[in-house]
């Protein structure tokens, strides 16, 4: 048990926890609710084998007993009146809400079917998964590797491309991993005190620094709950925080208080004097006479200018961060990154910070991911896939992190492909995405979508387009590995169904976790195992052989088998941990669904490369870099080993980098050092950005015009209690929130006559949308900002999106691609076996602002740029709370000026894209070559 927390029952009573004269079976498992994948501990009656409470799983080591309000509500989710429990097929039209009951056996053989006949037919880019949350680690990317297809699409285009560019094309790896607790200076980008990724794993830890006098700086154009708990609050306009961060860098070189041992061992200056400055010396001193030339235009001065920021704040800001300087942790991952053109540079230049101040992989600092997220081997892994799918890696994007999957709609309709098999698991692009009426006129299409397939708890707006509704189990029905970047440590979370456990604890046979669920309600694994068996029946497609168990020869794996040799092989030091308390690995996970791996985070760069390993080396005399043909270590060694380029016929892989004569693990990029210049940036047609600079935003305030009354529309944030589409069936949290107003400040309420709860029209470049005005100080001038965690709706009285959160809407199609949603009335009280449905007070449900924006494809990370330029209006006479209007031609045509700005691949190498680059189911590297 954690320190702290007392009030936690004794494992030692866990299989049978007295309260309240009831009798009690807590099974541990992982939250669902957001990505952090914190413990929870659920409180399943012994006699009826229901789910009372979901409290904190004290042994988790990411969470540690601690849940923020999503986890307990897991409780309403299991219990919604209007989940859906057995699976549907479409009987009407696609979309028109006629549905009947399916056997899972029929869905089954019929989307088996399909799918076999596209592999066999060799349309294999005709079938596509796509996920919204994944809540797991590979386990559905090795389905589709062994599929033989590029099937993978995921959300992360709309949500944290940008940030991943900006870290991936410093150190190879993708995600930062602030040591919170022990930093002495913390610098948020955004809200991640209340909402922010990692949100309750980080929030405890930021407080528990803050409590030991760590500074904590905010950047948001919005006073949040986070901003409010901040040393400073810096509300930077949009698009503005690179110049910022760039001209705080300029404090620390000009002011001498940079890492300069750190700097010279550990960045890349050789290449970028070879690349900028050729036949000049290449010594560290001239580089950092660079150094200053380059920076010394990021003024404080120029850094206010832009962002309003005073100059003396930046300037004594930048000397808090110095100071802590290897303690120094700094996190961003949406915000910024995800609101604008060029985004990603914001997380390019925050992570200059983290390298001048030399608080890469150090306590209290930024560590790389990869280095405290761990994903264990399962018993077999696939082959690669030896196809490309241009549907989600289109040319124009090669340095895209990851899949555009935002311009499917737009790809369909311009004719690059059809769909013959479309899943979207967890997923609601009509609503989480923007221009959700492209969405929803390419999946009413049977020319372009075959069969969607919706792998889903709940009913959404995308479902209701599908032609099979297939129930799958919330977060604690079903079986997930989850592991994330909380804290300087490294942590395996199981997921497990938790009424399936308790069976099995009590020894009662399970034949699949439908046994235990309600209704027929599923999990993806076994399902997807089943599909498997289906569409390779005599396993002559060589597909069945990966879904065969790792105990019994020749037998259909079963679910709980692959988790168990998981745990018996793949996690160093759970065999010993559970053999310490007599039990075998999968009874260990099945009681505490959770182990913290051991070994250390920090400083894995300077990790040496091992004799043997250097034995078989080669060290490139100019960089410094080593290959070598040795296999890689074993995966527990959380080495990210750079792969080697297709085509190299020695297949050898950079293994470590020499730093002053010794051999070091260092960082998966090119050169294997930290890439101040980015080889990969100027090789692939963006010699521009190959170091740190600012990209001006498409809501730059030069592109903005006052006298029309525009500003720039953050429309990103999250709220606390609500997770996007996942939390529309939780009954407490939509008590909790129901409305998303337009944050707009005090002063240029003023100017427009507007006060709090007045209605305003918000026009965007492809249509509006109508929601009431909220005024306040808490705002930056010039910036209006409304949270997407709103607008659930739906088109029937009693069925669709669940009651508690979305309201009645008409939509009405006018041709030509303009359509027009009103709201016929908001959340109401009805009738259920849920009484407290007949006792709801809120009416609001917010407002769906997505639909209204078209798609912005940053030419380089190919994230999504959800900031918007809008006009802000009073409403008209005719104007509703929640209309919206919207015309898909004119957001096709915003499609294509954006695309105007890809450079698409330039071949270097001959390659789609640069084979070091991360990417989800990586194919053959044969499929890397350009045609
Ligand atoms: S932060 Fe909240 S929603 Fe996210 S995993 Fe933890 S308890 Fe669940």
């Amino acid at each position: 048990m954690q320190q702290g927390f007392r009030a936690f029952p004794p494992v030692e009573q866990w299989d049978d926890w007295v309260e309240g004269g009831r009798h009690y079976g807590l099974v541990a498992t992982t939250c669902f609710n957001c990505e952090a994948a914190c413990g929870l501990l659920a409180y399943v009656d012994k006699e009826s084998r229901t789910v009372k409470k979901f409290e904190g799983n004290p042994r988790h080591p990411g969470s540690r007993g601690r849940n923020c309000a999503k986890g307990p509500a897991t409780l309403n989710q299991i219990t919604d009146p209007e989940r859906i429990l057995y699976p549907l097929r479409r009987a009407g039209k696609r979309g028109e809400g006629k549905w009947e009951r399916v056997s899972w056996d029929e869905a089954l053989d019929d989307l088996a079917g399909r799918v076999r006949r596209a592999i066999v037919e060799e349309r294999h880019t005709s079938v596509m998964y796509h996920v919204g949350r994944p809540g797991e680690d590979g386990y559905t990317e090795r389905v589709l590797a062994a599929w033989g297809i590029d099937g993978h699409n995921s959300h992360t285009n709309i949500c944290s491309s940008g940030a991943r560019a900006g870290y991936a094309f410093w150190m190879g790896m993708d995600r930062p991993s602030p040591d919170h607790s022990n930093a002495k200076c913390i610098l948020l980008i955004s809200a991640h005190l209340e909402s922010g990724h990692y949100f309750n794993p980080h929030a405890q830890r930021i407080i528990e620094a803050k409590q030991r006098g760590a500074t904590v700086i905010v950047m948001d154009p919005r006073l949040s709950n986070t901003a409010t708990h901040a040393d400073y609050w810096l509300p930077t306009y949009p698009g503005s925080e690179a110049t910022v961060l760039l001209a705080m860098a300029n404090v620390l070189i000009r002011e001498g208080l940079y890492d300069r041992e750190f700097v010279r061992r550990w960045v890349n200056w050789d290449e970028y004097l070879r690349a900028a400055l050729p036949g000049e010396p290449v010594t560290y001193e001239r580089f950092e006479e660079e150094l200053r030339r380059l920076y010394a235009g990021y003024t404080p001065e120029r850094a206010e200018a832009e962002s309003g920021v005073p100059a003396a704040t930046i300037v004594e800001v930048a000397r808090a961060v110095a100071a802590a300087g290897p303690a120094f942790s700094a996190h961003t991952w949406r915000a910024s990154a995800a609101g604008n053109l060029g985004g990603w540079m914001t997380a390019r230049c925050l992570f200059f910070l983290n390298v001048l101040t030399g608080s890469v992989g150090t306590r209290g600092g930024t560590i790389p991911n990869a280095w405290t997220k761990f994903v264990p081997a399962p018993h077999a892994r696939p082959p690669h896939p030896k196809n490309w799918n241009e549907l989600t890696w289109p040319r124009e994007y090669p340095l895209a992190f990851f899949e555009m999957s935002y311009l499917l709609p737009h790809f369909l309709k311009e004719g690059r492909g059809t769909l013959d098999v479309y899943f979207t698991r967890v997923y609601n692009p009509v609503w989480t995405n923007p221009d959700g009426f492209s969405w929803i006129e390419v999946l009413r299409d049977e020319r372009l979508i075959g069969r969607h397939a919706a792998l889903t708890p709940v009913w959404s707006e995308t479902a209701w387009f599908a032609d099979y509704v297939l129930p799958v189990g919330l977060g604690s029905e079903r079986h997930d590995l989850a592991s994330f970047e909380t804290h300087a440590g490294s942590w395996l979370g199981f997921r497990q169904p938790v009424q399936r456990a308790l069976a099995e604890r009590l020894g009662e046979p399970v034949a699949d976790t439908r046994d235990t669920n309600p209704g027929e309600v599923w999990e993806e694994n076994e399902f997807w195992i089943e599909l498997s068996w289906r569409i390779d029946p005599d396993g002559a497609l060589g597909i069945r052989k990966h879904f065969e168990s790792p105990y019994r020869a020749g037998e259909k794996l079963r679910v709980d088998e692959y988790y168990r040799w998981i745990f018996e092989h793949s996690v160093p030091g759970l065999p010993e941990a559970a053999a310490a308390e007599g039990l075998a690995p999968m009874e260990y996970m099945r009681r505490y669904a959770s182990f913290e791996v051991p070994g250390t985070a920090y400083g894995r760069h300077e990790q040496e490369v091992p004799t043997e390993e250097m034995a078989q080396a080669v060290v490139d005399a100019t960089t410094g870099r080593i290959y070598t043909s040795a296999p890689p270590g074993p995966p527990s060694a959380n080495i990210v080993p750079v792969p080697a380029p297709p085509g190299d016929a020695a297949g050898r892989r950079a293994a470590g980098v020499m730093v002053d004569g010794r051999p070091c693990r260092g960082f998966p990029t090119p050169s294997g050092r930290l890439e101040f210049y980015s080889s990969t940036l100027a090789g692939w047609g963006w010699p521009e950005y190959a170091i740190p600079t600012v990209i001006e935003s498409h809501v730059h305030p030069s592109r903005l015009d006052p006298a029309r009354e525009e500003f720039a529309l953050v429309p990103t944030f999250r709220l606390p209690m609500l997770i996007h589409t996942r939390s529309g069936n939780a009954k407490w949290l939509n008590e909790l929130a129901h409305s998303n107003p337009l944050w707009l400040h005090t002063g240029d309420a003023r100017r427009l006559g507007i006060g709090t709860g007045d209605l305003v029209r918000v026009e965007t470049e492809i249509g509006y949308f109508v929601v009431r005005a909220w005024v306040t100080e808490g705002m930056r001038p010039g910036v209006v900002a409304c949270s997407h965690h709103m607008g659930r709706w739906r088109v029937a009285e009693q069925s669709g999106t669940d009651r508690w959160s979305s309201a009645l809407v008409r939509i009405e199609e006018e041709g030509g691609g303009k359509w027009r949603m009103r709201r016929l009335h908001g959340v109401q009280p009805w009738s259920s076996a849920d009484t407290d449905s007949s006792r709801v007070w809120w009416r609001g449900a917010g407002v769906h602002q997505n639909l209204t924006f078209a798609v912005h494809p940053d030419p380089v990370s190919g994230a999504h740029a959800w900031h918007q330029r809008v006009r802000v209006v009073r409403a008209a006479p005719e104007d509703q709370e929640g209309d919206v209007v919207v015309d898909t031609t004119r957001s096709h045509d915003v499609y294509k000026q954006w695309l105007e700005l890809a450079r698409p691949a330039s071949g270097a190498g001959g390659l789609r894209r640069p084979y070091w680059l991360l990417r989800p189911l990586r194919p053959a590297p044969e499929a890397y070559r350009l045609p």
